[in-house]
């Protein structure tokens, strides 16, 4: 049986190795973190994209809630500029705490190893395994190496020299409760407030709690409708948290180790779709058979997530003005199926689709 170490046991690498031990491979999954959840008090959405890869792994998502339909509003006076039905797709669009996420995750994991609080420093690939090199000055030879390791990935460096890219741009993340919250917004859905160089966004995450996103070069809304700054008074003090993002690599792989994730692909959360992203690679490497294919597979869509994510940086940011009445109409006629190719996705079909023009997919992984 194959060893493969998964370095992060964020939401992508646990993802992997649940998806990796249902074939012939035995996975050890490391994490510098002493324990998991650390840091994960707040919220994350989970697209049905992201939801329906996950429910299939068996990953429980019964503590997340549904979110039925996503609104976005002026920031000046809470008008509703278009409207997004996320039940149209198959799987609910889904919110819940991070820290459940990676809880639902690592008891999907069942007896796979992981590893706490030991960091890996160094990545040596001696053409017929990995040497990994930790912290506390151990070493593991593996037969693959799966890079989850997230922004700051140390794995990355195998690949080259990439250092991600500062937005000039800082999120601040709060739990409210639902009740205090609903004094200033519907908490039953994803709304999120546009405004000049700004954001704010709210989602319920169980049914006593609601997630505050805001993002912008502080956290000074002046001016910003009452609801907004209702909002941002009731979450207090928030730490700022750079944002950072990178173009996809042009290599995820490098001999017997393969990135996925932010270590692949770090994007801003414009969309959301960081962690969903991350699902769909863990997924896609489970099906392939040479780690060099999940590049091939995953790179056209990944460019298109980038791209609106970045795109999000700056129309998301507009001044009020005559490109903001643009955008604000494009919002409002927006068609109901502009999303399907996002949230629509399947991991499976795509591997269908690719296995019909290559001969070799129907074999097992050989990494
Ligand atoms: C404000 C904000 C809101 C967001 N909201 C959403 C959302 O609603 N939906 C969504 O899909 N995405 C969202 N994202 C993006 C999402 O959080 C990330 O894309 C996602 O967490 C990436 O998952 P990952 O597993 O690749 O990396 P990470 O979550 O970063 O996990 C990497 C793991 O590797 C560990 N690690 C790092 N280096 C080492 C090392 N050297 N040795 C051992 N372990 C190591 C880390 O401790 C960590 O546990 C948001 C991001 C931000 C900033």
């Amino acid at each position: 049986m194959r060893r493969i170490a998964i370095v992060g046991a964020g939401i992508g690498g646990l993802t992997a190795a649940i998806a990796l031990t249902r074939g012939d491979v035995e996975c050890v999954v490391v994490e510098q973190r002493p324990a998991l959840g650390v840091d994960e008090g707040t919220g994350i959405q989970i697209s049905p994209n992201a939801g329906a890869e996950l429910l299939d792994l068996g990953v429980s998502l019964d503590s997340a809630v549904p979110a039925g339909h996503r609104e976005l509003r002026r920031w000046q006076d809470d008008r509703v500029l278009g409207h997004t039905d996320l039940s149209r797709y198959a799987v609910p669009y889904l919110t819940m705490p991070r820290g459940a996420l990676i809880g639902s995750l690592r008891k999907a994991a069942g007896r796979t190893r992981v590893i706490l609080g030991r960091r890996c420093v160094a990545v040596r690939d001696d053409g017929t395994s990995v040497v990994l090199g930790f912290d506390d000055g151990t070493a593991g030879r593996f037969d693959a190496v799966v890079g989850a390791d997230g922004l700051r990935s140390v794995v990355r460096g195998l690949t080259g020299s990439h250092t991600p890219r500062h937005s000039g741009l800082v999120a601040g993340r709060a739990v409210l409760p639902r009740r205090a919250a609903s004094r200033f917004v519907e908490t039953d859905r994803v709304v999120v407030w546009l405004g000049p160089g700004r954001h704010c966004v709210t989602y319920p995450i169980s049914r006593d709690h609601v997630n505050l996103v805001v993002v912008g070069p502080s956290f000074v809304f002046d001016g910003w409708h009452p609801s907004v700054r209702g909002l941002i008074a009731l979450a207090g003090p928030m730490r700022p948290r750079p944002l950072y993002d990178l173009p996809p690599l042009p290599f995820w792989q490098h001999g017997r180790v393969v990135l996925i994730g932010d270590a692949a692909h770090p994007i801003l959360p414009f969309i959301a779709q960081g962690a969903a992203q991350a699902v769909e690679d863990a997924v896609t490497l489970a099906g392939c058979r040479d780690l060099a294919d999940l590049q091939a597979l995953r790179e056209e869509r990944i460019r298109k997530v980038y791209a609106m994510s970045r795109a999000g940086l700056r129309v998301h940011h507009l001044p009020d003005g005559a490109e903001q009445r643009i955008r604000d109409r494009a919002l409002a006629a927006a068609r109901p199926d502009a999303h399907d190719w996002l949230y629509g996705h399947r991991v499976a079909a795509s591997l269908r689709r690719s296995s019909d023009t290559s001969s070799t997919r129907d074999e097992r992984p050989s990494f």
